[in-house]
């Protein structure tokens, strides 16, 4: 049986003219193949085509949106939360001179200057003592003690840098381990 030129119609799906659906209606009742392919054609254009469930955009957009909100929420609670941190930060560093705030620009100058005058006093009283203790030392003690004090002294000093040392040497050697 000739086929053609239905089998080309049929596998191309042409667009056929009245007369060629005619005449490939008469071939299909005979043809068993053509009938076949004719019937193939028919449930692929039948097929649904897949779509997306209705309102699947639109539930896409809104559980984007939320998660925009949710993100934005969560930026804003941060700030807040790094805002309420600096300024507790910022209170606990400045009270201790809220005090001087209440006073003039005198009053915080003599204060000022009272407390330089406080510390140098201090200082001079300090080194007074001390030149004293000094003096008293140096007339109590004899020489070799302080010959032996030097020396003790000396000594300690040059343990410390060799252990001052060693510990480096050691940090070299686990640096290079690790490396
Ligand atoms: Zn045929």
């Amino acid at each position: 049986m000739e086929h053609q030129p239905f089998e080309t119609w049929l596998l191309n799906d042409e667009h056929l003219t009245p007369q060629q659906q005619r005449e490939l209606r008469g071939h299909t009742a005979a043809c068993a193949k053509c009938a076949a392919l004719a019937r193939a054609n028919l449930s692929l254009r039948a097929a649904p085509v897949a779509r997306p469930a209705n309102g699947f955009a639109l539930r896409f957009q809104r559980r984007l949106a939320a998660e925009r909100k949710i993100q934005q929420r969560r930026a804003i609670i941060g700030l807040a939360l790094l805002t309420l941190v600096s300024i507790g930060l910022i209170a606990w560093l400045v009270t201790p001179l809220l005090p001087y705030l209440s006073l003039s620009p005198a009053q915080l100058f003599i204060t000022w200057v009272s407390a330089l005058l406080y510390l140098f006093t201090a200082a001079q009283a300090v080194g007074a003592i001390g030149s004293i203790f000094s003096r008293i030392a140096l007339d109590l003690i004899p020489v070799s003690v302080w010959a032996i004090l030097l020396v003790s002294s000396a000594g300690f000093g040059v343990l410390w840098a060799t252990s001052l040392r060693k510990t480096a040497n050691k940090k070299k050697v686990y640096s290079r381990v690790r490396l």
